[in-house]
């Protein structure tokens, strides 16, 4: 069974679908990225499949449950991490826990029993009487997401877990994330990172204007719509290079004093730029993120 499915999902807000026909299954066991510019409609979409809002048109299973009406039900079997963190500053660590815990009925003794591990899980074992304010902003997200396995939730829903860290609590983050998606749980993250929706999912979403527009693994979208090789061409002079690209790259296109050259055959391309002796170049295979910029366009969204 689908831990979530979403069929023909609407939402409005003064006249506008912000969430528009979407259909979405994540298959269990799987880390499923949705992946999609600001205001694409990612959140609404959790909060709907949630059941904290209500739609106005389609379908939403949560764990075999219809919502919202089967909320209750379903979300004592859900751990949400939520975009911001929501912790009770007057609160420490352990205390966090089982406070949280309590919201699902489960007995104190239980959650004493099941809190070691989740410090441990969250490299928090030495902070447990620490004030949740005192903590570093990597920490508090791992006590978050400790937080959100309180009840050993089968669906974990994550808004952006790890905006607004740094790259080594981001790693930190990440290998939670995968020993969770190892020990067999359901993941539903949003991110805008396109290395954790690469390091982390098995399938991607990518949403725009609250449909999803692609689907499939990370490396399947790469090979599905962008060419295998990227040519980064950097420096003044590059307006100049636009009938060059048409005739050397199989799709070009310019950000900033950066020439996007996407290739089937980069050695010629680098070769051809060797031989001119200048610009700057910089090679490397494309990546997600060329797949998310050729899909969303490279404008930006407020
Ligand atoms: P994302 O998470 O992809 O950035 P959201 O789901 O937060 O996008 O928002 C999608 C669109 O819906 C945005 O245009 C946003 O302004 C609008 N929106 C979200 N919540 C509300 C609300 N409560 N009232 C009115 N508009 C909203």
């Amino acid at each position: 069974m689908s831990p979530l499915r979403l069929t023909g999902l609407t939402k409005r807000y003064a006249g506008t679908a912000v969430v528009d026909g979407l259909d979405l299954e994540i298959a269990p066991g799987r880390c499923h990225g949705l992946l999609g510019p600001n205001g694409a409609g990612k959140t609404t979409t959790l909060r709907l499949a949630l059941g904290l809002i209500e739609a106005d048109a389609g379908e939403i299973a949560l764990l075999g449950h219809p919502m919202p009406c089967g909320a209750a039900l379903a979300r004592r079997k859900v751990g949400v991490v939520p975009q911001a963190d929501s912790l009770d500053p007057d609160f420490s660590v352990r205390e966090n826990l089982l406070t949280y815990g309590r919201y699902f009925g489960i007995p104190k003794a239980e959650l004493e029993r099941r809190i070691p591990a989740l410090l441990e899980f969250a490299g928090l074992a030495g902070k447990a009487e620490a004030l949740a304010p005192s903590l570093s902003g990597g920490m508090k997200r791992r006590l978050t997401l400790a937080r959100a396995l309180i009840n050993d939730p089968r669906l974990l829903i994550l808004d952006e877990p790890t905006t607004g860290l740094d790259p080594q609590a981001r790693h930190l983050v990440w290998r939670g994330l995968r020993r969770l998606i190892a020990q067999g749980k359901t993941l539903l993250l949003t991110t805008h990172f396109m290395e954790e929706a690469e390091r982390l999912c098995d399938r991607i979403s990518i949403i725009d204007h609250g449909r999803i527009i692609a689907e499939g693994s990370p490396r399947g979208l790469i090979e599905t719509h962008i060419e295998p090789h990227v040519v980064e061409v950097f420096g003044e002079g590059i307006a100049g290079l636009h009938n060059w690209a048409d005739r050397h790259c199989d799709r070009w296109e310019q950000a900033g004093e950066s020439l996007f050259c996407y290739t089937h055959d980069h050695l010629a391309l680098t070769a051809e730029l060797d031989r001119m002796g200048s610009p700057r170049y910089l090679h490397r295979p494309a990546s997600l993120e060329d797949v998310f910029l050729k899909l969303t366009g490279r404008d930006l969204r407020d």
